[in-house]
């Protein structure tokens, strides 16, 4: 079917829009963005090989970023040399990439981007051939060809990322109306949406990531096959969808490029268990996922660090309590059960999304902890204080709570025994006395009485 639609995409005009052969553009006077904003090494780049006689611009999310008055991350370089002759300019530069082969000026700890001219591989017609640089639904496969300035600009993604500023003459060439777009706050592909998403499915995951970090609106024409093609993101590979998951929740609009992923159905491909949940427990999962997206958008706004493992945890904890119940009612005692369930869903999420094991670890601790804090008795609470992992499971405890999860005041008994004194906490821990929940569970369990998991919906209660 896919095949099909993108053999009837083939049309010659197609390639003609949005794309000028000539470009507008804007003098020095005519653009809100000056040299002074720029890295003064990145001006230096493309100073040295304009006068080397190349063509070389900055481009891409940094001339955006500032022509909206943000700071860019970082600045690239897109010139008419090779990767080569790039390297032969400059002492402090390492080619890198295979495939696509990109230079890397480093200047102390920043490190300026340079690319050659890209242009989009021509579409060969015979799909069978092994050769050819798409796959049946029009996916780009390989995109190493080189070509001018112009070919670079048409195989940007938006029309807000194919600006080129040259900062010699401080004029702005525009395309593909990119300005236009900047001014009136829209995400637009460039060229025909169907067929830029069927390119590159990833680019529906970067038109959200703009859309929210930018608090721009997705035109019209560019949402519209959204929701249609979103199952296309079940072939990215796995690594890649990482990469991408965490830009789209660590750029600092977590929680507002959640709404958008749900919105545009493109959250169930790329955490497929998650959306599960939202659906059997919606609103307690969506709460617990939106506050933790909320608190890391704060956490990102004051200059905190964010770990990627704690976003992780909170994402996937709303599909772990059908999972723990499982493995109770195999026979599994609460902790293992945990671990046992923890071990399943994480290996069935990184199908999807390679979460590596620097992350996974520390979330498997951060669950593990969730069925500790509440076996306090002896000297189970002070052992616990001292895990190194105490504090992401304290925390992760009282995001469940704020989510609307009974723990019978779990997280308040927390925050006070870290509060007070010795002898205070042997007081607390001897107030526990049998009231405390998990210190010998099997005893205690009604015969028939299930006991419920940690993360279980309050409503159940
Ligand atoms: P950010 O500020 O988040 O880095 P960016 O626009 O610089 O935003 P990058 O991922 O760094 O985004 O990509 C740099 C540029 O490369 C983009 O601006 C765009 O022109 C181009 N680009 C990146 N990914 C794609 C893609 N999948 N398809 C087409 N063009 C792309
Ligand atoms: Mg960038």
């Amino acid at each position: 079917m896919l095949k099909k639609l993108f053999k009837s995409l083939r049309s010659p005009l197609r390639r003609a829009q949005h794309i000028r052969s000539t470009p507008e553009v804007l003098t020095d006077h005519q653009h809100s963005l000056s040299r002074g904003q720029l890295s003064r090494n990145a001006v230096s780049v493309v100073d040295r090989l304009q006068k080397a006689g190349y063509q070389a611009y900055l481009v891409g999310g940094c001339v955006r970023d500032l022509m909206l008055g943000i700071t860019p991350k970082d600045f690239d370089v897109a010139t008419s040399a090779t990767p080569e002759q790039v390297r032969a300019e400059f002492r402090n530069a390492r080619v890198i990439g295979r495939r696509f082969k990109l230079v890397h000026v480093h200047f102390g700890r920043e490190i300026i981007e340079v690319a050659t001219f890209r242009a989009n591989h021509p579409e060969g017609d015979d799909e069978d051939d092994n050769l050819s640089s798409r796959n049946a639904s029009g996916r780009i496969l390989r995109d190493n060809v080189y070509g001018t300035l112009e070919d670079d600009a048409q195989r940007r993604d938006f029309t807000i990322n194919a600006l080129y500023y040259d900062s010699g003459t401080g004029r702005i060439l525009d395309y593909a109306k990119g300005v236009h777009d900047i001014r009136n706050q829209l995400v637009r592909l460039i060229g025909n949406p169907e067929q830029r998403f069927l390119e590159d499915p990833v680019r529906m995951l970067r038109a959200i990531r703009f859309a929210a970090k930018l608090d721009f609106d997705i035109e019209r024409h560019t949402a519209e096959p959204i929701e249609r093609l979103a199952p296309m993101l079940r072939d990215i590979p796995a690594a890649r969808l990482f990469d991408e998951v965490l830009k789209l929740f660590l750029a600092g609009q977590a929680e507002r490029t959640f709404e958008l992923l749900l919105d545009y159905d493109l959250f169930a491909p790329l955490f497929p268990a998650a959306a599960e949940a939202l659906e059997d427990n919606p609103d307690y999962s969506y709460e617990l996922i939106s506050l933790a997206l909320a608190n890391t958008d704060e956490r990102i706004a004051q200059g905190k660090p964010v770990t990627p493992a704690f976003l992780f945890a909170a994402l996937l904890w709303p599909a772990l309590p059908a999972r723990v119940l499982a493995q109770q009612d195999r026979g599994l005692p609460p902790i293992p059960a945990m671990q046992e369930a923890a071990h399943e869903l994480i290996a069935e999420q990184c199908r999807r999304i390679a979460i590596p094991k620097r992350f996974t670890l520390p979330i498997k601790e951060i669950w593990d902890m969730q069925e500790r804090l509440p076996r306090r008795s002896g000297k189970r609470a002070d052992l616990l204080l001292e895990n190194p992992r105490f504090r992401a499971g304290y925390d992760f405890l009282l995001l469940r709570e704020s989510a609307g999860e009974q723990t019978g005041g779990l997280g308040d008994w927390w925050t006070r025994y870290q509060e007070v004194s010795d002898s205070e906490r042997r007081e607390m821990i001897r107030n526990l006395g049998s009231r405390e929940e998990g210190a010998a569970p099997r005893k205690r369990r009604r015969s028939g009485a299930r006991r419920k998991p940690a993360g279980s919906a309050p409503a159940a209660e």
